[in-house]
């Protein structure tokens, strides 16, 4: 079936599209809700039951919500390695955020919490390889791996994305797009924690038998503050300072919180390098430097530019003029660059206001972007 058809397949299961986004929305699940979060995943894996999905797996955690794994296995004669797709089904709105935000459906708009980042990205994944199943018998394994602590770091989830992506040959994400683009790179992050310890003393009556570690900080920000290069597109933000007790002691201990930004590995181990060797500029200080990068950056190769000029003439198809944009922030989908694997980002939802009050997402994008998908799940 070619795009079009899929377009007119998903137009007619519109209604069906948005009873999900209802059901999924109607379904609260802040990150750090175990119990929530393991209801979705139950009712997740019932779902892809009924979608003829060759397995489907619930990957039990202690802590964090559990994960949902789908597998649907390639129809012959297709072959080659699986494409794998990803979809995070937590959000950042608290449980009763329903109450002030209910879900509704009004001038070809939908809003509720989450339904922009990323429930009716998940929607649209689902929906495209229910077009996928019905009109096509040749399209490749499809893995659909939905985690369920993207929005606090993917911490458990993690190691599964990275086997996953491994396996594959494309990967491709359904976090919102970005005003109706694709992201083909995002920056990566790191934190990192700076603790300085020095000697405290009495500030008036015995000043110099003290060393301060909040004047020692004080000399260590504006250096940190130098490894950023706008050019590179690399930010380093020191958001946290604290240290010393009284204004009449000499600070024993000091201690900064740093978030960098960087688009490329290269600077973000030019930054993370210079970082590590910062030292404490007199005897009697220490300095601990703790952190690392949390997320690599996805940096648009030639994979991903691929992937883009893809999508893009299958976009055109259908009327969509499809543009590609760099996003600040990270995804699951840097886990997957990292491991080499070509990453298309931005598949799900147009709309807007991801992580805000007036999040919301376009009724009519919902069955264009799902036709999206199928067509370029049956094209890998
Ligand atoms: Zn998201």
């Amino acid at each position: 079936m070619d795009i079009r058809g899929y377009l007119d397949y998903l137009k007619k299961h519109e209604q069906e599209m948005l009873r999900d986004l209802e059901a999924f929305t109607t379904l609260e699940t802040p990150s750090t809700e175990k119990k929530l979060l393991d209801a979705f995943a139950d009712y997740l894996a019932r779902y892809a039951g009924g979608l003829e999905a060759t397995s489907v797996d619930i990957i039990p955690q202690t802590v964090a919500g559990n994960h949902v794994r789908m597998h649907w296995a390639h129809s012959a004669p297709a072959t080659g390695r699986p494409i794998l797709v990803l979809a995070h089904f937590d959000t950042v709105w608290p449980a009763g955020t329903l109450k002030e935000i209910p879900f509704s459906v009004r001038d070809g708009v939908v809003r509720g919490p989450g339904v922009f980042d990323m429930k009716a990205g998940l929607v649209q994944g689902l929906w495209a390889l229910r077009a996928l199943l019905s009109g096509s018998r040749q399209y490749r394994s499809v893995t659909l791996v939905c985690n369920s602590d993207e929005e606090i770091g993917s911490e458990t989830s993690r190691a599964l994305i990275e086997d996953e992506a491994r396996k594959a040959d494309a990967v491709f994400v359904l976090e919102p797009s970005l005003a109706g683009a694709l992201k083909t790179s995002r920056k990566g992050q790191g934190t990192f924690s700076i603790d300085v310890q020095g000697r405290a003393a009495h500030a008036g009556l015995d000043p110099d038998a003290g060393i301060s570690a909040v004047h020692e900080l004080a000399r260590i920000v504006p250096e940190l503050v130098e490894l950023a290069d706008p050019s590179q597109g690399t930010t380093v933000n020191v958001g946290v300072i604290a240290g010393g007790t009284r204004s009449n002691v000499v600070a024993a201990s000091a201690h900064a919180e740093v978030d960098i930004r960087i688009r490329t590995a290269a600077e973000a181990d030019r930054v993370s390098a210079g970082i590590r060797a910062l030292r404490p500029s007199r005897a009697g200080l220490r300095l601990h430097v703790a952190g690392g990068l949390t997320r690599p950056p996805l940096e648009r190769t030639t994979g991903v530019a691929r992937l883009y000029e893809q999508a893009r003439s299958l976009a055109s198809e259908i009327d969509l003029d499809l543009r590609e944009a760099a996003a600040g922030g990270a995804s699951d989908g840097n886990f997957c660059a990292a491991v080499g694997i070509p990453v298309l980002d931005g598949l799900g939802a147009v709309g807007g206001g991801a992580h805000a009050p007036d999040e919301h997402v376009i009724v009519d994008e919902m069955p264009r972007r799902a036709a999206l998908l199928a067509a370029l799940l049956e094209h890998q």
